[in-house]
């Protein structure tokens, strides 16, 4: 009998093993904290259903939380834009992430707070019915870009897939619809690129699977204005900008415009800032990261050591 015949009811025994692996992390639900490979979702969950959810992610970088308050109230607004509820305060919920990342013992590491719509007893129709369910993991830092792409730049491809206009759902809500994002990213596997920009539905540039854009145009440094989410990295990297007076501001981005950059970089929680040097198979700039990039590249980092932004984790013993 193979395993999927119709046959006799499994034992007790056989009813789960998971056949998933897991990177090494701690995760909180229901209350309780738990080995990341335990952290399960019920399928009658609206959130797995439907991706009726909402999250964000924030990383620690060197012990610390990096711009926890922003995230925390990224996170906030989202919630109450899809009338979701959290069983706790935000300073319960500070808790609850500073204690999966002492006890991940992660000092790097990638940790994501979420709120599903949850269930309901009747698994009733009515979103109003579902219990509103929060979890939170912290697992080890990962990055859009690995070690090698970002010493050469990353290959992207530029999609005709539109993502998901803003009328039918606000990007300021981060979100778990990424079909439009995935089937991009086939597409630019096929044509040999390692990653994708999706343009809006009026053909300017949006963003790309977990992260923003950003292109040097004529001495000036220009990002998606709307339709996009609003990253906590390309408000950084603007901060930056500011800071040390580079101009810089938000605009709508055209590919031609894109496509003769100086330069190009995108932005994301998970890799910080990461350089650009091909679009579509084309060489942008010199065909290799650009000075502006790595300055700004070299501040965000410093600025995690910034006590302004930083919040260090305690980790006991
Ligand atoms: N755009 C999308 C669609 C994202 O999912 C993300 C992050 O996951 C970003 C942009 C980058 O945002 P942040 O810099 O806050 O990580």
């Amino acid at each position: 009998m193979t395993r999927f015949d119709a046959g006799p009811l499994p034992s007790l025994e056989q009813q789960h093993r998971d056949p998933q692996r897991y990177p090494d992390g701690v995760a909180w639900l229901d209350g309780q904290y738990v080995p990341i490979s335990q952290a399960k979702v019920s399928v009658l969950d609206w959130g797995f259903l439907h991706s009726d959810a909402t999250y964000d992610t924030v990383h620690v970088w060197n012990g610390a939380f990096f711009r926890l308050d922003d995230h925390i109230a990224r996170f906030r607004a989202g919630l109450e834009r899809l009338r979701l509820q959290l069983p706790c305060d935000d300073t319960q919920l500070r808790t609850i992430l500073h204690n999966c990342v002492a006890l991940s013992g992660h000092r790097e590491a990638y940790v994501e707070m979420l709120c599903t719509r949850g269930t309901s007893a009747s698994f009733s129709r009515d979103p109003r019915d579902a219990q509103n369910r929060l979890m939170a993991f912290a697992i080890p830092l990962g990055s859009v870009a690995n070690e090698e792409q970002m010493q050469r730049g990353l290959h992207l491809a530029l999609s005709d897939i539109a993502r998901i206009p803003p009328q039918s759902l606000d990007p300021a809500i981060k979100n778990y619809h990424w079909l439009d994002l995935v089937r991009g990213l086939y597409e630019a596997y096929d044509q040999g690129a390692e990653n994708v920009l999706l343009r809006h539905i009026n053909g300017t540039v949006a963003e790309g699977p977990g992260f923003n854009v950003f292109a040097l145009v004529e001495g000036t440094v220009l990002t998606p204005d709307t339709g996009v989410l609003p990253g906590i990295t390309r408000r950084t990297v603007l901060e930056i900008c500011a800071e040390e007076a580079i101009p810089a501001r938000a605009q709508p981005l055209s590919v031609a415009a894109l496509k003769a950059a100086d330069e190009v970089f995108i932005t994301s929680t998970a890799g910080g800032v990461m350089p650009v040097s091909r679009l579509d198979g084309i060489p942008v700039g010199a065909g290799k990261p650009g000075p502006l990039t790595a300055a700004v590249t070299k501040r965000y980092w410093a600025w995690h050591a910034d006590e302004r932004f930083a919040e260090p984790v305690e980790y006991g013993r």
